[in-house]
């Protein structure tokens, strides 16, 4: 059995024959569920890969930053301890000692890749710069409310991410106390860019951030967020970073507006992925020793492609395997269907067989029924006839019977008288006498006797032969008759020899009936095949027939003959064993002259399987 067959069976078995619109619906449910629960797997596993991919991109980016951050942080230290400084700062006054720091700072700028190296006085003035002689020179500004200024002058290091208060560009500022002798004499400053690590953020394929200690964004890969703080500044922050004029000019709008209280790490994370959108997953990193903060924001589409796909493959096979269960289901039925039809057919055909054969028996037994009331009527008609005949014949026969009474007597006075001669012609006369009633009672009796067996098929050529044959030796001389039978093998439902009879009778009649014939105009018997009948025609050129021959021709006794030459039984018979063959004898008037006896039978072969005749019966003749 295939598997379709036993999934099939199993639903059959459960009831269900197909798909109804409730099991299409809880289907359709699960597997959309199954579908769902797929999703979530297929991104979970997709995400988790991808978050992986940004965590180690992100662990590259904090690396860069903090070594990027710590490039320059010895610089300041180095530089606070060149004498070239320290004496711009004891001889402020000197253009000598300030045009050598000048170089000098200049020189360092070129080689370490920094923004500007700066040196500031006690009192926060910039007296000296790489940049000095420039637009934006920084000298003679004063940084004094920097922080990174104040703690180099306190601490001997300072560092702090702002925006230039003259150049208006952010940069990391690096700051070192210059000492002579112990004593702060003033502080070098060195001011980085970070333009080219912000264009490395911009060059990721996600969002990512670095925050400053207070939370608001300083670099950015979306420029639109930079200076934005991550929640709103307390007071203090605000007034600190107005103070340190950290990010002058920037409103430092909070991205998370509305939000009061300062956030906890975990809920600004959440915070911001409710900014960035849920599709990113936010992950972070700080950077060691310096306060600050690398956030990422890791897009997963291609993990939610990926389980959108996987999601839609499982619900396609789900509904398609609903589908092929449904078709298999469908096939099974319409086999079953099919199955019960073709017993309902065959039932049918069983019962109409059944039917038939009881409508044959009944027709047969009715066939056999008729056969037998036939045979009874056609005996009784017979016995009809001879009751009809009866008085006629004794009429015949009592006629005869007193002449030869008449003649017996006469002859015994004549045999007394001695008259042998008259009493021999009397003899003779009853001799004559007997003869004739011997022939009436040979035809009845040839009529009246019950040929046994059933018609068969009968040659009509041979029937026709035997009857001239018959008719040639009765007459003792040739027979003139002309014969046609088309087609030659001309077969009738007939008994041979009964057939012969009324042939024989009808040729004779026409024989009789011209006696002498006119030349080429002999007697003419035709047979020929019409449908399913044999008409046989016994044509003659005699006187004809008159209106009164023509209305008692099948009468017995009636004869037009001289006495002693006919009977007139011949034909009486003759339509009697027509009629017991099933056929008709019928008289006509020929079309110029002459009559025309026509026998109508039933065609061998034609009703062959209504009749039951068998297709040759020469052998039953
Ligand atoms: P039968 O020949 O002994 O007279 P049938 O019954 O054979 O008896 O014929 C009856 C009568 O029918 C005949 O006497 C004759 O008058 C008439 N008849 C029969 N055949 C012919 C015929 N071919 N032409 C004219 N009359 C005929």
């Amino acid at each position: 059995m295939s598997s379709s067959n036993r999934v099939a069976r199993g639903l059959e078995r459960l009831g269900h024959p197909s798909f109804g619109v409730r099991q299409w619906l809880l289907w359709l449910v699960l597997s959309v569920l199954l579908a769902a629960w797929v999703y979530g797997q297929v991104r979970g596993w997709q995400s988790a890969k991808e978050i992986a991919a940004g965590s180690g991109r992100l662990e590259v980016l904090a690396a860069a930053l903090h070594t990027e951050l710590s490039r320059h942080e010895a610089l300041p230290g180095v530089l606070g301890m060149d004498p070239r400084l320290a004496a711009a700062l004891t001889q402020a006054g000197v253009a000598q000692h300030l045009e050598r720091a000048n170089q000098y700072l200049r020189h360092v700028q070129a080689q370490s890749g920094a923004e500007a190296v700066y040196l500031i006085d006690r009192t926060g003035l910039t007296i000296a710069s790489s940049n000095a002689g420039d637009p934006d020179s920084f000298v003679g500004e004063n940084y004094a409310f920097r922080p990174y200024v104040i703690d180099a002058l306190k601490t001997g290091f300072g560092r702090f991410y702002a925006i230039g208060a003259t150049t208006s560009r952010p940069g990391y500022f690096l700051a070192s106390a210059v000492r002579q002798d112990g004593a702060v004499l003033g502080v070098v400053a060195v001011k980085v860019a970070l333009t080219a690590f912000e264009a490395s953020l911009a060059a990721g394929p996600w969002p990512t951030l670095v925050l400053e200690d207070n939370g608001v964004v300083i670099l950015s890969s979306d420029r639109a967020l930079r200076y934005r703080s991550l929640t709103p500044l307390s007071d203090e922050q605000r007034a600190a970073i107005k103070n340190t004029r950290q990010f002058d000019g920037e409103g430092l709008q909070p991205l998370l507006a509305g939000t009061a209280a300062p956030l906890q790490v975990a809920a600004q994370e959440r915070e911001i992925e409710r900014l960035i959108g849920a599709d990113h997953e936010l992950v972070s990193r700080n950077i060691a020793d310096k306060g600050w903060r690398v956030v990422a924001f890791v897009n997963t589409p291609t993990a939610q492609t990926f389980a959108a796909v996987s999601a839609a493959f499982v619900l396609s096979v789900g509904m398609g395997c609903a589908l092929l269960l449904h078709a298999v289901a469908l096939r099974r039925a319409r086999q079953h269907d099919l199955r019960e039809r073709e017993h309902e057919i065959r039932r049918r055909i069983e019962d109409g067989t059944r039917q038939l054969r009881e409508q044959i028996e009944e027709q047969a037994r009715n066939a056999v029924m008729l056969r037998r009331t036939t045979d009874s009527a056609v005996q009784a008609g017979k016995l009809a006839v001879l009751g009809q005949m009866a008085a006629a014949i004794s009429h015949e026969l009592n006629q005869p019977l007193t002449a030869m009474h008449n003649f017996a007597e006469t002859a015994l006075v004549f045999l007394g008288s001695g008259q042998d001669a008259a009493a021999a012609g009397n003899l003779r006369r009853i001799v004559s006498l007997c003869d004739r009633m011997g022939q009436i009672v040979g035809h009845l009796r040839s009529y009246a006797r019950k040929q046994p067996g059933p018609p068969s098929a009968v040659d009509v050529r041979s029937t026709i032969d035997a009857a001239l044959q018959l008719l040639r030796a009765a007459q003792n001389r040739a027979v003139p008759i002309s014969v046609s039978v088309e087609p030659p093998q001309l077969m009738v439902v007939a008994r041979p020899v009964r057939l012969e009879q009324v042939l024989l009778n009808l040729l004779r009649n026409a024989l009789d009936a011209q006696p002498t014939q006119p030349a080429g105009a002999a007697p003419v018997v035709s047979a020929r095949g019409v449908g399913d009948k044999v008409v046989i025609e016994v044509r003659d050129h005699g006187p004809g027939l008159s209106d009164e021959a023509m209305a008692h021709l099948f009468e017995p006794f009636f004869t037009t003959k001289p006495s002693g030459e006919g009977l007139g039984l011949g034909l009486a018979v003759s339509k009697m064993i027509v009629r017991e063959l099933g056929g008709e004898l019928s008289a006509h008037k020929g079309e110029e002259r002459g009559a025309v006896f026509r026998v109508e039978l039933q065609r061998a072969g034609a009703g062959r399987a209504r009749s039951g005749v068998p297709e040759t019966a020469e052998a039953q003749r």
